[in-house]
Order: structure tokens, then sequence, then C-alpha cells
């Protein structure tokens, strides 16, 4: 199974080079969109069966918690999509890390708190929500550069599925722009 990883509007993308502080341009799946198809098999997580998203080992890496580090193995790691399931990253054969093992929650997972809509700039969904209301801001660059005064791009390292959250941080706008036209 080829992965092909659309072209779509990112983090990355916004503000000049310098700016987004990215240094992730050369091998990236979320600053050179387009450029990566990369043939990974299709892997289920051991515990709950559902098909995982592979992710660099360098995402696992830093995304553990500091004692865990050496943990990580060489193997190919996989971030299970399951929002009920527990396991945070399995290997081809077992469970390597569960959810109370990563720095930070994973936004999908049941229970997640905070829900962060965008792990390089740190800010949750209800920050996102908050400023579409109260600010009319509905633009993922206006609404980062309100709430953190600069934009930072790290997606690899810091979103614990080493891609761009773009769909997270906009259905957060859209959740944001439903309460305020109701207002
Ligand atoms: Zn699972």
């Amino acid at each position: 199974m080829s992965f092909k990883i659309l072209k779509q509007a990112s983090c990355c993308g916004i503000g000049d080079s310098d700016s987004t502080g990215c240094d992730c341009a050369s091998d990236s799946n979320c600053c050179d969109p387009g450029a990566i198809s990369i043939d990974i098999k299709e892997v289920a997580c051991p515990v709950c069966g559902k098909t995982g998203v592979h992710v660099e080992n360098v995402t696992v890496k830093h995304m553990v918690k500091k004692e865990l580090m050496d943990e990580v193995s060489e193997d190919e790691h996989w971030l299970c999509m399951s929002e009920e399931c527990e396991v945070a990253y399995y290997t081809g054969s077992k469970v390597e890390f569960n959810i109370e093992d990563i720095k930070v929650t994973i936004w999908f997972k049941k229970d997640a708190n905070p829900k962060y809509a965008c792990y390089c700039n740190n800010i949750t969904e209800e920050q996102v929500i908050e400023t579409v209301v109260n600010k009319g801001l509905d633009n993922m660059k206006d609404i980062i550069v309100s709430i953190n005064g600069k934009i930072s791009s790290q997606c690899k390292v810091r979103n614990p599925a080493g891609k761009c959250c773009t769909q997270a941080f906009n259905e957060a706008i859209g959740k944001g722009m439903e309460i305020r036209n109701k207002e």
C-alpha cells in the first residue's frame, strides 16, 4: 500500500521560512507536501485491531517521556488512531508505548485534556474556539499570531503523528464559527 501525502495548506506554509522556524524542509512530510510517496505496509494495532498511521522513529523519540527515550526500538512504528484504544505507538509485532508514556495528550484519543489543535504552537482547541468567537478571526495564521505572537512549525517532532495539525485546527475553527454565528 502506498501512502500519498497530499498537498494542503499547513502551518508550515504560512509566513516565510524564517518566521516559521521550520527545521524539517529536507525530508518533511508536511513542509514539502506532494513530494513524498512512501511505501509502508498497513499494520493493525495489536490491541484494537485498527490500522494505524506510520510515524518516523524521530517522532516517537520526541513524543515519549524522557526516561523512556532509550526504549524506542529501531523497528518501524505506527500510531494507533483509535479514539478508545490506550495504545499510542506500536511496532509490527507489539505495543511499545501507551498513551500514559507520551509527553503530550493525543488529540483524537478519548478524554484528551488538553485537546491540542496545534502542537507546534502549543495551542489547544479551546483557545482556538475562544479566539474565533471573541476576536472574530477565522484564519489559522491570524489565530496563531493572536494567541502566541509568532508562528512555529516543528510538526515532525511535536505532533504525535509527525504531521501538520491543519485538519484538527480547521475543525476547531469550524466549531468556533458555529458558536459565533449563533450569538
Ligand atoms: Zn489501538
